[in-house]
């Protein structure tokens, strides 16, 4: 990519449209809001921010009001960037934006990225599409608002810089925020490890209900929409359940199926040294990194497990 060019465009442009993927966690909302604030801050401008929800514990972020949630027909816009996500498919009914776009820009992290936009910045190696962000931006025009949206993402994505995907680089980047004037136990605490009461229960009974297959070396567990709808919860209420499957003692895989409709699941995958869950994601349709990955499969619960420990098999022997 042109980078040149595309702050050139950001620079001339009248209308700029952002958006992340489908059921948004914390790196897409950071990223998405970090690009919208450096914008605001360093050209005076304000990006129209599409995301299909934001949960309620991101909104203290300057721009997390503004989230636009219904995706209405407009004009072309001149600029629209899609970041944190892998393809076409998970940037949802903003499709229509991107293609329509005079300047399309994607930026993302994600090794299995299908190059979708006019320009894309794909970096596998940034362990956040937040950090990848924040190398980009000119440090100083990294206001406050733009660095708590960054270190958002960055811990998001990172497990609280516990994932094997946290380097070096992610650390100094993370100092670097932190010297913008960044609390760091606010955003953890608040956005990371706070759960409501509810969310505990349903990790509970996740963590009961968990079946160890294949000698221990893979942990399964799901949520079907029934148990999700007599908890009131939706699958953006679940994250945090998949690292501790990931972390019990022996396990390669972690899998949790998350019902969205009738026999429709998201599938959540980590594994922990061998298994490239990325792979094995793209043979359904979905994406990811090669130590956490997701995709979409359709009928029992019973069959998805068992199509995905066929190909976990084929990676552990
Ligand atoms: P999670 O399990 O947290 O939903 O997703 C793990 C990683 O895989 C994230 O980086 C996420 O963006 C990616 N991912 C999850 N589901 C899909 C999918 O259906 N398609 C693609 N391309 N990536 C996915
Ligand atoms: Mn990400």
């Amino acid at each position: 990519m042109d980078l040149e060019k595309f702050w050139e465009n950001i620079e001339k442009a009248e209308s700029i449209g952002i958006t992340g993927h489908v059921n948004p966690d914390g790196d897409c909302i950071g990223s998405c809001l970090a690009m919208y604030n450096y914008i605001l801050n360093k050209y005076n401008k304000k990006a129209e921010l599409f995301l299909e929800t934001i949960p309620a514990k991101f909104r203290f972020i300057n721009g997390g009001e503004d989230v636009i949630t219904d995706y209405p027909d407009r004009n072309t816009f001149d600029v629209f960037i899609a970041i944190d996500s892998g393809d076409l498919d998970r940037i949802g009914i903003a499709e229509k934006y991107l293609n329509a776009a005079k300047h399309s820009y994607c930026f993302d992290h994600h090794g299995t990225n299908t190059g979708y936009a006019q320009e894309n910045l794909i970096d596998p190696g940034a362990a956040a599409a937040a950090e990848l962000l924040a190398l980009l931006f000119d440090e100083e025009y990294i206001d406050l608002n733009t660095a708590k949206a960054l270190y958002l993402g960055i811990v998001h994505d990172t497990g609280v810089f516990k994932h094997s995907n946290t380097t070096r680089k992610t650390m100094e980047t993370a100092g670097m925020l932190l010297e913008k004037g960044v609390i760091s136990s606010e955003i953890i605490d608040k956005t990371f490890y706070e759960k409501t009461y509810i969310q505990n229960q349903v990790l509970g009974r996740c963590l009961m209900e968990s079946i160890l297959l294949m000698d221990g070396k893979v942990i399964v567990s799901y949520v079907s929409a029934e148990v999700q709808k007599l908890y009131g919860i939706s699958t953006t209420d679940m994250s945090g359940i998949i690292d501790q499957l990931r972390i019990t003692k022996g396990v390669e895989v972690a899998i949790l199926l998350k019902e969205s409709k009738k026999r429709e699941w998201f599938v959540s995958m980590r594994s922990n040294e061998i298994v490239d869950v990325s792979r094995i994601s793209v043979m359904f349709g979905g994406g990811g990194h090669i130590r956490a990955a997701g995709c979409t499969m359709y009928g029992s619960a019973h069959d998805c497990i068992n199509s995905l420990t066929k190909e976990i098999e084929k990676q552990l022997i």
